[in-house]
């Protein structure tokens, strides 16, 4: 059946012919010198579609400071291309939205022109959004995008409609095409289109709106913000449905390098728009009370998407790599901020430096992979014994620094003996099922204790540093506490 799909689309009796008015329309639109009378005599011609045009350019989507009273003036207000397009917009789907609906066919035609319009809604904007020239190629492109849904089931009206009911997803329902009737409405669209003579960035943005997003150099954005549409379309018709926005933005990445925030322009420029095109197309998305809520909600999911993300990328740009731990960078501000704290309001705040013991012999035994392993495991056995505001840096390689604020002398000293017992207990399995496990050697200081109290936070931090020295001159393996008898200069 699929190959003949396409020539049968020729002699479909049920799909409408497209009317005399929209023939010369597409005549223009294809017409690169095309006649200023000859487009104003032609949309003259059919009263009801010359109404709707001035409608459009007296609306909110075109920023006209004067009110347009004929289709000239449209034409010298919005440029005879937008006004060819926008003509070609409302008479095909005019002449399409009247198809009778066969009586065993359980295509929803209501669900399908309210996707479709919301899609050319979705898409204009886009095209605004990226500054394109001209938006309202967009909105028909937009439009007519899912066009071969309407010819499939003009084609084969019993066994689309099943097809089409019991898919909720938009590209499932490609695939489930493709596998029904060997051809997806992506194709047979491109098919009618180009057999309607429509000009070829509307037909072939038809047949990608599909595809996996192609290289930026090669992808037409024209391409891109139709495939982004119908995303956004489903999105604004079923919001409630899980994953739907997760998708929107995800599209709008891979094939717009647009993110949560450009988003957010797009959808306050879609609220500029909806109440206008629903009134010039005679269809209800939504009810407007809900249309408000709607896009709100979505800017909301997307104002939070882009605050997690920029909270996820600070965290990682402050983490080291391989042990999850703070970099240096991040201890170094903490460190300052902290002293200052505890300068300021004389509370106590204790430093420790805490090194791995013979660590360039573990790994010269055991190579750097198991090194890297006791790295990771010694972190986690730190973090398992420190409190949430408690800051553990990877200092230098196998060099680590704690900051415990409000921590006292006496009471760091507890925290430190356990958390060197943790780290003591780990033992890292090699691939001869021995294990081996390190010992570690640290060195503490207390700004603000008793009657210490530094000068600086470079000074705190040299402490700390003469204690773990004073630590591993001692025999490693323990704690040493910093005392006056190690001078700082
Ligand atoms: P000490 O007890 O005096 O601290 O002896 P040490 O061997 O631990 O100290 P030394 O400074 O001589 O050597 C540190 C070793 O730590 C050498 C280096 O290869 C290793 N190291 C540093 N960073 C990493 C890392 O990211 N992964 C692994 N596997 N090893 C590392
Ligand atoms: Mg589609
Ligand atoms: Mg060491």
């Amino acid at each position: 059946m699929s190959d003949d799909l396409t020539q049968r689309l020729q002699f479909c009796k049920t799909l409408p012919s497209l009317p005399a008015i929209a023939v010369k329309i597409i005549d223009l639109a294809n017409d690169p010198d095309v006649d200023i009378n000859k487009a104003c005599e032609y949309i003259s011609l059919d009263p009801a579609l010359a109404a709707k045009i001035l409608k459009t350019a007296n609306s909110p989507l075109y920023k006209t400071r004067r009110a347009v009273d004929n289709i000239r003036q449209a034409i010298n207000v919005l440029g005879t291309h937008a006004v060819i397009v926008t003509a070609l917009s409302f008479s095909l789907a005019n002449s399409l939205m009247k198809q009778p609906n066969q009586a065993n066919n359980t295509f929803n035609s209501n669900a399908f022109w309210r996707r479709s319009v919301a899609s050319a809604l979705a898409c204009r904007a886009l095209g605004e959004k990226l500054g394109l020239k001209n938006p309202d190629d967009l909105f028909l492109a937009g439009l007519l995008q899912d066009i071969g849904i309407l010819a499939l089931s003009a084609l084969v009206p019993e066994d689309y409609g099943p097809v089409f009911a019991s898919t909720i997803d938009h590209d499932t329902l490609v695939i489930n095409e493709r596998a029904a009737f060997g051809r997806g409405h992506d194709e047979i669209g491109y098919a009618l289109l180009k057999q309607w003579h429509l000009p070829a960035y509307i037909s072939t943005s038809c047949l990608v709106s599909h595809e996996e997003p192609a290289s930026k150099e090669m992808r037409p954005a024209i391409h891109a913000c139709v495939a982004v549409s119908g995303h956004i379309a489903d999105y604004f018709l079923c919001p409630g449905e899980r994953g739907r926005i997760k998708a929107v933005t995800k599209a709008a990445e891979s094939w717009l390098d647009l993110d949560s925030s450009g988003l957010v322009d797009v959808i306050d420029i879609m609220k500029i728009g909806v109440v206008t095109i629903e009134d010039l197309f005679e269809i209800t998305i939504h009810h407007p009370s809900e249309i408000t809520g709607i896009l709100a909600e979505a800017k909301e999911l997307l104002t939070i998407q882009t605050l997690s993300r920029v909270r996820e990328l600070e965290e990682k740009s402050q983490r080291d790599s391989l042990t999850g731990a703070n970099n240096r960078g991040h201890f170094d501000a903490v460190l300052q901020r902290e002293f200052d704290l505890s300068t300021r309001n004389a509370t106590p705040l204790t430093v420790a430096m805490i090194d791995l013991d013979h660590f360039k012999i573990i790994n010269d035994t055991h190579g750097h992979v198991v090194g890297d392993e006791l790295l990771i495991a010694t972190v986690r056995a730190i973090h398992a014994q420190i409190r949430q505001d408690d800051t553990l840096s990877r200092y230098g390689g196998e060099e680590f620094a704690l900051i415990l604020p409000g921590s006292t002398s006496a009471t760091s000293r507890n925290i430190l003996s356990r958390l060197k017992d943790s780290v003591t207990a780990i033992s890292q399995k090699l691939e001869d099922n021995r294990t081996v496990s390190v010992t570690i050697s640290i060195g503490v200081v207390t700004n603000m204790n008793g009657s210490t109290c530094f000068e600086s936070a470079e000074d705190l931090l040299k402490a700390a540093d003469l204690a773990l020295y004073a630590a591993k001159h001692a025999g490693r393996d323990q704690i040493a506490v910093w005392d006056e008898s190690l001078p700082i200069t």
